[in-house]
C-alpha cells in the first residue's frame, strides 16, 4: 500500500483513458474446454479489471494463424498476444521446453515455485527477448496421464517403432527409447489416431481426454504421465506491444495470468477423477500403470536427454543448471513435507 508511487494523484487522461484493442491467437481449437476457455477468461478478466480499456479478441488455432503459428505471429507483431505451451517452439528455442515440462521433473506446485520464486521466469524472459516476446505462466495441467495405446506396454521394447503424439522433451525421450514422436496440435490428434496415422497419443488427463473422445480410438489408458508431470501453459506478448501499455494495464495483464494459472489447474484437479471413472465404467477403457522397469528406463533416458541438450546448447545448459539446483532444493524440502504427508493423508 505504502509503496504506491503516485498515491493521491491521478494519472493524466492521455494514458488513463486511452483504450486498446488487441488480438490473442492460441494453439487451441476455438473455445476449447479449459485451455481455450482459460484464454477466453483471461481476456474477459482483463476487460473487467481495465474497465474496458483493454479489449482482447481471442482466436482459436486456425482462425487467424495455424495453431503452431502462434509464436511467429506474436514475435513478428502480427498480433499482440498468444496462448499455448512453450514446448511447441522446441524447433526454434530448444531451452523453452524446460518452461513447459521436464520428464520426471517438477509437478505444478514446484513449477510455480521455480518460475515465480526460483528465478526461472527471469530466465524465460531473457530467452524470449531476442524473439520480441515476453512470457507469462498462464495455466497448468497438473500431472498428466501417460497416454492412449492399442497395445500393452510391458517393456521398453514395446515403445520401439511406436508412432506417438508427444511434444516437448518427453518426445525426445521417446525417440531415444526407439519410438517415433510426432508433434500434432490438439485439434488434429483424434483424427490422426482414428485413421492410424499415429499408433498412440498422450494429451492431458481424464477430464480433457474424455472430451477428446480418445476412448473411441484406443483401448488402453496408461499412467502416470512421466513426460508431463505439471505442464505450464504460457501467455506470450509482443514486447513492443507490451511497452506501449501504461503500467496499470501491464499489472492487470500480469494479475490475469496468475488467475488463469490457478483456474486451469483447479478445473483439472477437481474434475479428473469423476471423468476417469466415466472412462472406465461407461466406455470400458482399460486402465494400466506403466511397469516400474519401463518408468526406470525412461527416467535414465530422460537424464541422458537433458545432459545431451545441455552439452550442445549453452542456453539450455543455463536453464538446466537452474532446474537441477532448484530440483535439489525442492526435493530436499519435499522429503520432509509432501512425501511423508502423502503416506498419512486421510483417504
Ligand atoms: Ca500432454
Amino acid at each position: 500500500m505504502g509503496c504506491k508511487k503516485d498515491s493521491g494523484k491521478t494519472t493524466g487522461p492521455s494514458t488513463q483513458q486511452k483504450s486498446y484493442k488487441w488480438k490473442m491467437v492460441t494453439t487451441w481449437p476455438p473455445h476449447f474446454p479449459v485451455l481455450g476457455e482459460g484464454a477466453d477468461k483471461l481476456a474477459k478478466w482483463v476487460d473487467q479489471m481495465s474497465n474496458g480499456r483493454l479489449k482482447i479478441t481471442v482466436f482459436g488455432g486456425g482462425e487467424l494463424v495455424p495453431p503452431l503459428g502462434v509464436f511467429d505471429a506474436v514475435s513478428s507483431g502480427t498480433v499482440e498476444m498468444g496462448h499455448g505451451a512453450s514446448y511447441y517452439w522446441a524447433g526454434k528455442v530448444p531451452a523453452a521446453q524446460f518452461f513447459a515440462s521436464v520428464p520426471f521433473g517438477f509437478n505444478a506446485q514446484s513449477m510455480n515455485a521455480w518460475l515465480y520464486s526460483g528465478g526461472a521466469l527471469k530466465l524465460w524472459e531473457e530467452i524470449y527477448k531476442p524473439f520480441n516476446l515476453k512470457p507469462f505462466p498462464a495455466g497448468n495441467t497438473g500431472v498428466q496421464m501417460g497416454g492412449w495405446f492399442n497395445k500393452e506396454i510391458n517393456s521398453l521394447d514395446d515403445l520401439k517403432g511406436l508412432k506417438m503424439r508427444m511434444p516437448g522433451l518427453g518426445g525426445k525421450v521417446l525417440a531415444k527409447a526407439g519410438g517415433n514422436p510426432i508433434l500434432v496440435a490438439g485439434g488434429e490428434i483424434y483424427t490422426n489416431l482414428d485413421r492410424g496415422v499415429i499408433d498412440a497419443t498422450e494429451w492431458v488427463g481424464p477430464f480433457h481426454d474424455l472430451k477428446m473422445g480418445f476412448y473411441k480410438a484406443a483401448k488402453y489408458y496408461y499412467y502416470p504421465g512421466w513426460h508431463e508431470p505439471g505442464t505450464t501453459l504460457e501467455l506470450m506478448i509482443n514486447t513492443k506491444a507490451w511497452a506501449s501499455l501504461p503500467p496499470d494495464l501491464q499489472a492487470i495483464i500480469e494479475s490475469a495470468t496468475y488467475r488463469a494459472n490457478m483456474w486451469m489447474i483447479s478445473e483439472f484437479e477437481a474434475k479428473n477423477n469423476a471423468n476417469l471413472q466415466t472412462l472406465i465404467n461407461d466406455h470400458n477403457v482399460q486402465l494400466r500403470k506403466f511397469p516400474d522397469s519401463v518408468l526406470d528406463g525412461l527416467k535414465k533416458i530422460s537424464i541422458e536427454v537433458l545432459e545431451e541438450m545441455a552439452s550442445k546448447d549453452s542456453t539450455s545448459k543455463k536453464v538446466y543448471e537452474s532446474f537441477k539446483k532448484f530440483k535439489k532444493n525442492i526435493s530436499a524440502w519435499n522429503e520432509m513435507s509432501e512425501s511423508p504427508y502423502q503416506n498419512v493423508i486421510i483417504k
